[in-house]
């Protein structure tokens, strides 16, 4: 068995939706990024690399290569779940936590999980995703972002 921790941060910025696990949340702001800015679909991949030891998400897909310009993370996961498969690597189980203290993300985390089970092509019941604030603290709690931690645990 393998594990892997994933982290992700990133900027609210105008103009753009917000995704997060493969999901548009009703916001008046996005996330800022080269990509769709879902934070939760890079911290899950930077776990799922972390525990096969590939690297990261950036080592895989540069944010300086156009053609990952705007690209809907979602496509990110299923690369990185190909990328186990060659090496017969399974993944067993996620858990994804959110930092955020603005939108109110609970009634979404179910549309995500089964949005991130059939990308990663796992059972919904093999995902865990759970969304805090943090109580008004540090920057996150200014509502300047959103933060993501991701665990997962591989068989192979
Ligand atoms: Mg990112």
């Amino acid at each position: 068995m393998r594990i892997g921790h994933g982290y992700d941060a990133h900027r609210f910025c105008e103009g753009r939706p917000l995704v997060l696990g493969g999901v548009q949340i009703p916001h008046p702001q996005g996330l800022a990024a080269h990509s769709d800015g879902d934070a939760v679909c890079h911290a899950l991949c930077d776990a799922l690399l972390g525990a096969a030891a590939l690297g990261d998400l950036g080592s895989h897909f540069p944010d300086h290569d156009p053609a990952f310009a705007g690209m809907h993370s979602l496509r990110f996961v299923e690369r990185v779940v190909g990328l186990l498969q060659e090496r017969s690597l399974r993944l067993a189980h996620a858990d994804v936590t959110i930092l955020a203290e603005v939108p109110r993300l609970a009634p979404h985390l179910q549309a995500m999980r089964e949005t991130l089970a059939h990308a990663l092509d796992i059972d919904a019941a093999c995902i865990g995703i759970k969304a805090t604030t943090t109580e008004g603290m540090g920057a996150i709690g200014r509502r300047e972002g959103i933060a993501v931690h991701a665990v997962v645990l591989l068989e192979g």
